[in-house]
């Protein structure tokens, strides 16, 4: 299967920003997909500049409703009309930040599917439960509450510890995770879990790209840092296995 590099912008870019960096993503290899997801108001921008190219472009967080009173708020199906078919969940800052539980993850995400748009939802651990050995447990909890019944999308693990901190999980680690995920999916999902994409994110650079991305049950990589710089985001992305 392709390798999906999707790029989260988090709260960074400016307006200035958006032509260079589409025009540059000209030169991006064609056995990848590449996705980026910037603010909300960069959308419709990006989607003008990347308009006619392979490239697809997503948002950081929807609203669990179509529309209605909730101010600061922005809904899936606008999100898809700005031109997204992506849209990132449960990014462990949204859930610090923002203490957004599995279930809202999970209503999110059942919107996000309304709306046509293709989830990706992140999990992962903090170091203590790492530490104390509940990691696996963890992100099996995880999936377990925040994808609705016939979830069809993508699945990002992100160890917390591991997110711009410069700190990543051995292969080993990454390799058994994957693999955990994989299992987990399938006993949720059926056929659908045997096929869903799992990224990898957490301090994923162009140094250290390749060994993740070659690894079993990696499917691409969630990128955060690296992928404000067009050059790293392309270099990341060049390092993809060809599926
Ligand atoms: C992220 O925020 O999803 C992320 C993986 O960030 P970084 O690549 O900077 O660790």
């Amino acid at each position: 299967m392709r390798q999906l590099i999707a790029g989260n912008w988090k709260m960074h870019g400016r307006l200035k920003d958006v032509a260079g960096f589409a025009a540059a993503l000209g030169a991006a290899p064609a056995h990848i997909d590449l996705l980026v997801c910037p603010p909300f108001p960069l959308l419709v921008p990006f989607a003008t500049a990347l308009a006619g190219t392979a490239i697809a472009l997503g948002a950081q967080d929807c609203h669990a409703r179509p529309e209605g009173a909730h101010t600061g708020d922005v809904a899936a199906p606008l999100i898809r009309e700005a031109g997204a078919t992506y849209v990132i969940l449960g990014h462990s800052e949204r859930r610090a930040d923002h203490g957004e539980t599995n279930a809202d993850i999970a209503a999110k995400t059942s919107a996000a599917l309304s709306a046509g748009l293709t989830p990706i939802i992140c999990v992962g651990e903090t170091e203590a439960e790492r530490d104390a050995g509940q990691a696996e447990d963890i992100v099996r909890s995880q999936l377990m509450h925040s994808l609705p019944p016939g979830f069809a999308g993508v699945v990002a693990y992100e160890p917390i510890w591991a997110i711009g901190t410069g700190r990543t999980p051995s292969v080993t680690d990454i390799a058994t995770m994957h693999a955990t995920i994989r299992a987990a999916l399938t006993t949720q999902l059926g056929p659908t879990g045997a096929t869903t994409r799992i990224l990898y994110g957490g301090s994923v650079k162009p140094a250290n790209a390749a060994a993740l991305l070659a690894l079993p049950n990696v499917g691409g990589a969630l990128i955060g840092g690296a992928s404000l710089a067009a050059a790293d985001f392309l270099a990341i992305a060049a390092s993809a296995p060809r599926g």
